[in-house]
């Protein structure tokens, strides 16, 4: 089957050659006003041009960063601040056969914030990081807050 990226044209040249090629990945995280913490991913698959005329001095100016790619990062940042990851708490909440709401109202949790968690789109607080550790973990605290609840 064919991929949608594959009728994608590159930004420099405007062809039709982008590819899947392995590159070298940084950045920088910050959480809760701590220091940075580095990330490197050395294989993040992304796509970039593979024509070897189109900007050979800056090879980095054609990556493309598709879905696949931007969600290892978004994981990746989760790992490195020693955060459950939103593939992480999915998992949890499933294995405990919760949905989002029934999981908030057990842990007081307003709005949408597991889905917000679980799409990667906001980190959890330290501190509810750990509730949740301690939730998914321990089948005596998971029966203790649904006789709070
Ligand atoms: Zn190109």
């Amino acid at each position: 089957m064919a991929e949608k990226w594959e009728k994608w044209r590159c930004d420099v040249c405007r062809q039709r050659t982008l590819g899947r090629v392995k590159l070298r990945y940084e950045t920088e995280v910050q959480h809760e006003g701590r220091p940075p913490v580095k990330i490197c991913i050395p294989d993040l698959e992304v796509l970039a041009c593979t024509n070897p005329d189109c900007h050979p001095a800056h090879p980095n100016d054609t990556v493309i960063h598709d879905d696949a790619s931007l969600w290892r990062i978004t994981e990746e940042c989760y790992r490195a601040l020693g955060l459950l990851t939103p593939t992480e708490i999915r998992a949890a909440r499933e294995r405990l056969g919760l949905n989002q709401q029934q999981l908030q109202e057990l842990l007081g949790l307003g709005g949408n914030t597991l889905s917000r968690w679980e799409t990667g789109h906001v980190y959890q607080s330290r501190s509810l990081d750990a509730l949740l550790r301690i939730v998914f973990n321990v089948p005596e605290a998971l029966a203790f807050v649904r006789r709070s609840a």
